[in-house]
């Protein structure tokens, strides 16, 4: 086969097809459409195949992205997808939600001249054909005599839940939620992630042999300490994520009609609020809604909202569009929806009735400064720019901070905003217990608490015994792990380490800087 150059390779990006913005506001069905076959074949043809791919590096999970790019040229889908599920067990959902922009296809060379590859569109293509042919990557399982216990059940604990059965192990995960998933579930609404692509995935993971207990809040109904001391448990993981609301500390806050973004989501995700009266949680947002912040939760919230019936929804931000955390797709999305943006502006008082509920939120302009600790430009309010916006409704985006519960009730080493402490293996203060995922590192993404999940069951098989390689794949050797690491300092750079080689011959020592873009304010 000739060498493929930039010059020979079809020079366009091969668009996704997408609900008309007109259309999808009224309802949650998916916007992006996915590639048909002939979509993903013409641009799986735009990869170089590079011999020495940046792409793989600047995965977290390091995806061998030529090898399953080039399967789908080859007209072997199914072998993409066994290449894809070695290093990531969500391929349909990371393709959809993963923030490829900044990572994989932001070093694509292709982009160098022309878009780049569209990695993730691929990778959920792949996906979503095993998820309609029923594929799966089947380990030979040998039984160990061990019990593991993974408390949480988001993308960190189904991750390291998976690479527990996969080693052996009697795994029960245990959720508070009553479906498990996490911010998959509760958070992203369906619109972008459709419950039946995470359904899909969680069978597979329970017909590995997982056990999902739901309803339990653990903590609460019983301890970490208890789970190894009297339940028998030789492992725990703790994946409970950072749900966990922050406020501004302004005036008005308590007004009725003052929300967080995660309680509209969780209520319109998982409650059935939009569904009254067949469930009997509705959500009385009104017809003006503000949401406050500009990531991608924000974008979330800002969408239900307009989908929950709301006329006219605002996003207040304090800083401008450039400086926008949110992924350029879902801020294009949101715009097309006819979100009013308002910018460079701070929210300083929610104004209330005499009923106690929301009316206005008192807003000032701001200027652009100089750059702030984050690098971006920091926002410098405007003297006598005081303003009034009428809302019925006020959401919160503006970041979270750790679930609580586990740090409240056991023993665990915290760190000095209130996370677990975990050492480079993940591995807690308490023997035998491993934590990952945003209850680590704080509000991050899908892949990187995935990537933890999966370094953190590395560490457990270690600690109980079980060697990485007892885990035997029948239709290929066995899966290459690569980890990386996260310093619980940094709260919008992540640093991606793959390890040093070693005895299991693990790739060589490389560091990649990433920045992931958080709902910081
Ligand atoms: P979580 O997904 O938060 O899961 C934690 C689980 O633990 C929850 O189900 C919780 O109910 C459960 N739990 C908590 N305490 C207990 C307890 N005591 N006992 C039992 N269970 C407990 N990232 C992306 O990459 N792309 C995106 O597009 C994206 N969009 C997002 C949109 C929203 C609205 C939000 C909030 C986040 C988004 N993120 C996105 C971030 C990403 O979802 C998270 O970084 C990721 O889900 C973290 O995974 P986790 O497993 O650590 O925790």
């Amino acid at each position: 086969m000739a060498k493929k150059t930039i010059r020979t390779i079809p020079q366009e990006r091969t668009p996704i097809p997408e609900q008309p913005a007109a259309e999808r506001v009224n309802n949650f069905d998916e916007v992006a459409l996915g590639y048909r076959a002939e979509d993903a074949l013409r641009e799986a043809e735009r990869c170089l195949l590079c011999p020495d791919p940046a792409c793989v590096l600047a995965c977290p999970v390091a995806i061998d992205i030529p090898g399953f790019i080039e399967q789908i040229t080859l007209g072997d889908p199914h072998a993409a997808y066994d290449i894809l599920t070695e290093a990531n067990l969500l391929p349909a959902i990371c393709g959809r939600v993963c923030p490829q922009e900044d990572q994989c296809e932001l070093v694509c060379p292709v982009g160098d001249t022309l878009e780049p590859v569209a990695i993730g569109r691929l990778e959920r293509w792949v996906g979503d054909q095993a998820l309609t042919e029923g594929w799966q990557s089947t380990p030979d399982i040998e039984p160990q005599p061990f019990t593991v216990a993974v408390v949480g059940s988001g993308p960190a604990s189904l991750a390291c839940a998976a690479d527990m059965a996969k080693a052996g192990c009697a795994v029960t995960v245990y959720e508070a939620l009553h479906e498990p998933g996490g911010v998959l579930r509760y958070g992203i609404p369906e619109f972008r992630l459709p419950n039946r692509i995470i359904d899909a995935e969680i069978e597979n993971l329970t017909r590995l042999g997982v056990r999902v207990e739901c309803n339990t809040l653990v903590g609460r109904i019983f301890t970490i300490e208890q789970m190894v001391e009297q339940m028998g448990f030789d492992a725990v993981f703790i994946g409970t994520g950072a749900g966990s609301p922050r406020f501004m500390g302004i005036p008005g806050e308590s007004l009725h009609g003052v929300l967080t973004a995660n309680e509209l989501l969780t209520r319109c995700n998982l409650m059935g609020a939009l569904d009254f009266p067949r469930h009997d949680t509705p959500v009385d947002i009104g017809s003006r809604v503000a949401v406050i912040g500009a990531g991608n939760t924000a974008m979330d919230a800002l969408r239900v909202s307009l989908r929950a019936g709301a006329e006219h929804v605002y996003c207040v931000y304090r800083r401008s569009r450039d400086e926008s955390p949110a992924r350029d797709e879902e801020l294009l999305h949101a715009e097309q929806e006819g979100i009013e943006f308002h910018w460079l502006t701070a929210p300083i008082e929610i104004l209330g009735d005499d009923d106690g509920r929301v009316r206005a939120i008192r807003c000032q302009s701001m200027a652009l400064g100089e750059p702030d600790e984050s690098g971006r430009r920091r926002p410098v309010a405007i003297a006598g720019s005081e303003h009034d916006i009428e809302v019925d409704t006020v959401v919160y985006a503006i970041g979270t901070k750790a679930n609580p519960v586990i740090g409240q009730t056991s023993r665990i080493d915290l760190d000095d905003r209130g996370y677990l402490r975990a050492d480079d293996d993940l591995a807690t203060s308490l023997a035998g217990v491993y934590a990952g995922g945003d209850i680590v590192t704080g509000a991050a993404t899908v892949i990187l608490a995935m990537g933890a999940g999966r370094r953190a069951a590395s560490a457990m098989k270690a600690y109980l015994g079980i060697r990485d390689t007892d885990v035997v794949y029948r239709d290929r050797s066995a899966p290459e792990e690569r980890i990386f690491g996260i310093d619980p300092g940094e709260r919008n750079h992540v640093r991606l380490r793959l390890p040093a080689p070693g005895p299991s011959d693990r790739v060589p020592a490389t560091t990649v800087a990433m920045t992931t873009r958080g709902d910081t304010t």
